[in-house]
């Protein structure tokens, strides 16, 4: 017999996040960065790694002072954006960021809000710290403008919204005026997920320049996409040291431990080696945008390391066709559509061959609407 454990009735029934780890010779389904540390980066990992084993018998700084200070002097570099240490808040990737978020801004009797579609996590942190949950679709192009943002928290006034940029699995950039919109407009905060910033093309903004202006913003960034340091689990909030201090109150004690402190630490010492392939990267997936187009796909532009391509008949299909030949991709977005990482320039011309092969297949695509190739929004 069968015991059914005796969960909270929303999580009945419910399955755990996650993409299929699959062994297959090229995986383009989960965001990564494709290229490895090299070895000797791997040492001094290591290294750092070994040091802080010599002081395992205690908790880790609490606060995580050293790698929230290397974190702003990044920034700086990364972004032109000066802030203190006391705006930078790491944990175990920017999922458990956002968890902070949720559980310090959300709750009980309160409602957040992100805009279609997007990244499903968010809905899992707010029946997790028992939030409401309200998603808006975007335009049909996968974009936002201010109007319709104020809109939509006109409608609703929420606590939290989330705005993703560039988004996931759209790969859509917001402008900064859309953002300081939601600033001035909300009562709550006002999170900017931008796990995919370091890939934005160029003239593309980052609200961190924002911060400045708006206490109530939160810039969540991670170290595992760009900065191929997913193994890891490193991600962080940039806000005002008010937010950070109620980010604290629900931290687990020592949530970020010594070990991962150093190995993000040695990583930051070496970043431009480790976001090297950055700008390769940004030059293959406009490269795999315009092929796509050209090979009669539709593919959404992007301002991060994966596009979102369309339109399949059917999409369970289109997958399988592809991992049948080897390469992975992500089931997700609207029906009809695929998501897939841009990878090494070797892994782009696998992806090319088996595309080639599966846009030919009888009754594979739908012919793009007469005119302007828009497509229905959808949810994700
Ligand atoms: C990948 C991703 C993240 C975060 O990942 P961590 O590995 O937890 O830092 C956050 N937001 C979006 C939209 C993502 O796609």
């Amino acid at each position: 017999m069968t015991w059914s454990p005796p969960v909270r009735e929303e999580l009945r029934g419910a399955s755990p996040y996650g993409a299929p780890q699959l062994d297959v010779a090229v995986r383009l389904n989960t965001n990564e960065n494709p290229f490895p540390p090299s070895p000797e980066l791997a040492a001094r990992i290591g290294q750092a790694a070994a040091a802080a084993a010599l002081e395992l018998n205690r908790y880790p700084d609490r606060e995580a002072w050293s790698l929230r200070e290397d974190l702003a002097a990044y920034l700086l570099r990364e972004s032109a954006v000066a802030v203190d240490p006391a705006m930078v808040w790491p944990a175990n990737g920017s999922n458990e960021v956002m968890q902070h978020v949720f559980s310090a801004f959300g709750g009980p009797g309160r409602l957040a809000m992100a805009f279609s579609p997007t990244y499903s996590m968010y809905e899992q942190y707010a029946r997790d710290t028992l939030t409401r949950y309200r998603t808006v679709g975007r335009r049909p192009d996968f974009g936002l403008d201010a109007a319709m943002v104020v809109a939509a928290m006109i409608g609703g006034s929420p606590d939290i919204v989330v705005l993703t940029s560039p988004n996931n699995p759209t790969g859509t950039a917001l402008t900064l005026d859309v953002v300081s919109a939601a600033c001035a407009m909300s009562t709550g905060i006002v999170v900017v997920d931008e796990a995919y910033a370091e890939f934005r093309r160029p003239g593309t903004a980052t609200a961190l320049t924002l911060l400045e202006a708006h206490p109530n913003l939160v810039v969540t960034r991670t170290m595992s996409k760009a900065f191929a340091l997913a193994g890891a689990r490193v991600g962080y909030a940039v806000a005002s040291p008010e937010v950070i201090d109620s980010l604290r109150l629900v931290r687990l004690p020592y949530h970020l431990s010594s070990i991962t402190q150093a190995v993000a630490r040695a990583a930051l010492e070496s970043s431009d080696e480790l976001l090297g392939q950055v700008d390769l990267l940004r030059s293959e997936r406009d490269d795999l945008v315009a092929w796509l187009r050209a090979a009669g796909f539709q593919a959404v532009d992007s301002d991060a390391n994966f596009i979102l391509m369309g339109e399949f008949a059917d999409r369970h299909r289109a997958w399988q066709e592809l991992l049948d030949r080897g390469v992975l991709v992500r089931e997700v977005g609207p029906d009809g559509w695929l998501r897939v990482t841009v990878g090494t320039p070797q892994d782009n011309i696998a992806l090319r061959a088996a595309l080639g092969e599966v846009v030919g297949m009888d009754g594979m695509m739908v012919p793009p609407a007469e005119g302007d190739g828009s497509t229905d929004g959808g949810t994700a």
